[in-house]
């Protein structure tokens, strides 16, 4: 079977994107979830140290304004890259990877 593709994205009301896969599925991502879950080095590196690390850390004005996804654009045919109202815009999330964030359930 081959692997699901995007049938249709498109924006909610509540900033979320909302992929329709080939399977069947629709799944909603939140910009908070993509934005966590963000797959370039400088992220994975971070969420990679303990949160107990820095127990003095708070947040910050990125994290306390609503963050939105800004622009989604394809990279190739198995990818796009996301940028949020963060500035940050360096992650490419491949469909598999899509996928994965949707099999997890978050
Ligand atoms: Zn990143």
């Amino acid at each position: 079977m081959p692997a699901p593709r995007p049938q249709a994205i498109r924006r909610r009301d509540d900033a979320a994107i909302e992929i329709v896969w080939s399977d069947g599925a629709t799944a909603a991502y939140t910009p908070r979830l993509l934005r966590e879950a963000c797959p370039c080095a400088t992220c994975r590196e971070q969420r990679s140290i303990p949160a107990t690390a820095n127990p003095l850390q708070v947040l910050g004005p990125a994290e306390l304004s609503p963050l939105t996804i800004v622009g989604m654009e394809p990279v190739g045919q198995y990818a796009y890259k996301i940028s949020f109202s963060d500035g940050h815009d360096s992650g490419i999330y491949t469909l598999d990877y899509l996928r994965e964030l949707v099999v997890d359930g978050r």
